[in-house]
């Protein structure tokens, strides 16, 4: 008799909520093959970066330090030639700047590099990332782009399918942070400085799929340097919640990156991140979870990253407090609560 009740009274709410679903979210509910998502997710597997290639020891782009002894060196033509790496490399020991003391040098390479975020975004066949505008992270204005949750009033459009489209059409328009010249500059300078663009800034993303792409399309030791990240993410559909897909979708009930797949590989890439020492999460649901259990799904890969010293996760919804995670949970404030203190 109770489950009759339940029925009874449960039914009609479901049946609105899924009517309203269908009708305000952004991305709706579509059982045609070719529904706009299927597209967007094989445009995405079109445009996605190659995993970096396995690189032979003697291809490598960094020198080994300490630079070899100037009379071991093979010298050709002024220049010498390392056996281990790649090409032959000119002594720079006696140029300006290599005459400061390294310390000096390492102030340099970071106020060249580091401390800014880099909003990494994804581009075609590759990934772009382009320093942000603010102060910081938190000062950078985020909105909904009718897609996701995106910072693009800092850094430009995207198209449809995620992928930045810079707004005069230009593609060729640098996307590289304004790193790539110093890097490029020397093999020295390259190798003394590339750490403190993986250590010192941080790297917000705008996709998950950006993330993964990043993690494998450079080189593990330099990823693994990471300190400081920043995601933000809208959940367009029910993740977690089985009857909401049945009735909502038709198989595959969810495509990448908005399945479930992909959200807890995101996490085990971050929670396998060695040098975390700040998460930023921003998570937009317009529906909000029918119930804590689904939440709670959603949550539980977000609670093997336990390295961070500052964890930090907002969600758009309302729901329970959560006291036991290695993250702190903030939730947008309801009307009421907002009313009330003011
Ligand atoms: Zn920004």
């Amino acid at each position: 008799m109770t489950s009759i009740a339940v029925g009874v009274v449960c039914g009609p709410i479901l049946c609105i909520w899924i009517t309203v679903a269908s009708c305000f979210c952004p991305s709706r509910p579509n059982r045609n093959t070719e529904s706009p998502e299927k597209k967007r997710f094989e445009r995405r597997q079109k445009m996605a970066p190659r995993p970096l290639a396995k690189r032979a020891p003697n291809h490598r782009l960094s020198i080994s330090f300490p630079l070899p002894d100037t009379n071991k060196r093979t010298v050709v033509n002024g220049s010498y030639i390392e056996k281990t790496t790649r090409g032959p490399t000119i002594d720079q020991t006696l140029t300006p700047l290599m005459r400061l003391p390294m310390e000096l040098r390492q102030m340099i390479y970071r106020y060249v590099l580091g401390d800014s975020t880099m909003h990494m975004v994804l581009k075609e066949q590759k990934l772009g990332h382009l320093r942000c505008k603010a102060e910081s992270t938190i000062t950078c204005p985020m909105g909904y782009n009718g897609l996701t949750l995106s910072r693009e009033c800092c850094w430009g459009k995207v198209d449809s399918a995620n992928i930045w489209s810079p707004q005069n059409g230009n593609k060729e328009e640098p996307t590289d942070g304004g790193i790539v010249p110093l890097l490029r500059s020397c093999r020295q300078i390259y190798s003394e400085s590339i750490k403190f663009l993986y250590s010192t800034n941080a790297f917000s993303f705008s996709d998950l799929d950006a993330l993964r792409y990043f993690s494998c399309t450079v080189l593990p030791q330099r990823f693994n340097l990471i300190q400081n990240l920043d995601i933000e993410w809208a959940m367009a559909w029910p993740i977690y919640d089985p009857i909401a897909q049945q009735l909502l979708l038709v198989n595959p009930a969810l495509y990448p990156p908005n399945d479930e797949a992909t959200w807890e590989e995101t996490w085990r890439i971050i929670s396998n991140m060695p040098n975390l020492r700040v998460v930023r999460v921003s998570l937009l649901y317009f529906d909000g979870f029918r119930d804590t259990a689904c939440e709670e799904k959603m949550l539980a890969p977000l609670r093997k990253v336990t390295r961070p010293e500052t964890f930090e996760v907002h969600v758009s919804w309302q729901g329970q407090e959560i006291t036991d995670a290695p993250f702190d949970l903030t939730r947008d404030k309801s009307d009421i609560d907002s009313e009330r203190e003011s």
